[in-house]
């Protein structure tokens, strides 16, 4: 046995499993790659994995980039998949997200498995998006060590794209889920040329994020969440975890992404991982029933 190799391709995409280095001459052993598979830039070696530092002349990594944009819980954009993305890139030089938003119809009604329908679609679909919230923009940018929880809070605080990208670490560190190594991710993203340019393009064209009011709390302090801090984790059935959370936010929560002392509730779905032992080894309470859920809710 030996362990496995695993190369990634930008900071926060899945990595790709190239093989396993083993002793064993068993003819499935790999040598560790030195240089990338697709692009030839030299690998380098952090902690168990391979990194392609080439982020602008990789097609995997602007493929895996764009399609993270677009994604469901970042810019939404229907119509369009990974392998949108790819022909994109390969057929037009679309490289970057700010390019989506120049693509025009009669370039588009040209690529194969695209007709008048599709094209129109796609351009309709993008259009929508330029109107996306401010949280699901921030998180389409693909910060790096940021998820949804992380862009939300950075969204409600600020309420306003300029006041983010000039926030100091300093600053960034005192707000609820945000430590040193997020504050500096935020703080370094902004200072790279090619994102600020890239978000740039993007309002130039129309894009115009706006942060979402903040969830009106309706609900009476006697019920179960008012005033709570709540963690989700794992994968519910009857709803998405961005949906759970408003709910929650609407009886009077606070969401955060981490289990800590200050934590007072877990509700752990379906594959709930190392959040949930956390949580058990704290004495949090957990709610890992969905009936229960769907009750506390006020939703059966
Ligand atoms: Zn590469």
């Amino acid at each position: 046995m030996g362990s496995l190799v695993y190369i990634r391709r930008s900071n926060d995409v899945i990595p790709e499993i190239l093989g396993k280095v083993t002793e064993e001459n068993d003819g499935e052993e790999i040598v560790a790659p030195t240089h990338c598979p697709s692009c030839g830039s030299e690998l380098e070696m952090r902690g168990a994995h391979l990194f392609c530092l080439n982020r602008l002349g990789c097609s995997p990594q602007l493929v895996g980039r764009m399609s993270h944009f677009a994604s469901r819980d970042a810019m939404d954009i229907e119509f369009f998949s990974e392998m949108t993305a790819s022909q994109l890139h390969q057929e037009l030089g679309v490289n970057d997200p700010a390019d989506l938003y120049t693509l025009k119809f009669d370039d588009l009604v040209k690529l194969d498995r695209f007709g008048e329908k599709k094209a129109n679609n796609l351009l309709g679909a993008l259009e929508k998006s330029k109107s996306r919230d401010l949280a699901s923009f921030l998180y389409a940018l693909g910060i790096p060590n940021s998820g949804k929880t992380t862009t939300k809070v950075l969204a409600d605080y600020y309420r306003s794209l300029p006041k983010i990208m000039a926030a100091t670490p300093e600053e960034l560190i005192t707000l609820p889920d945000v430590g040193g190594i997020v504050a500096e991710s935020i703080y370094s993203f902004f200072r790279d040329p090619v994102m600020v340019s890239s978000i740039e393009r993007m309002l130039a064209a129309g894009v115009n994020p706006i942060a979402e009011e903040p969830a009106v709390v309706l609900a009476s302090p006697d019920n179960p969440f008012f005033g709570k801090t709540v963690v989700l984790t794992g994968t519910l059935s009857t709803m998405g975890r961005d949906e759970c959370a408003k709910k929650l936010e609407a009886l009077g929560a606070k969401i955060t992404g981490s289990v800590s002392k200050k934590t007072d509730i877990v509700i752990a779905g379906e594959s709930a991982g190392s959040k949930l032992t956390k949580a058990q080894e704290l004495g949090i309470r957990i709610i890992d029933d969905e009936q229960e859920l769907l009750q506390l809710l006020g939703e059966s």
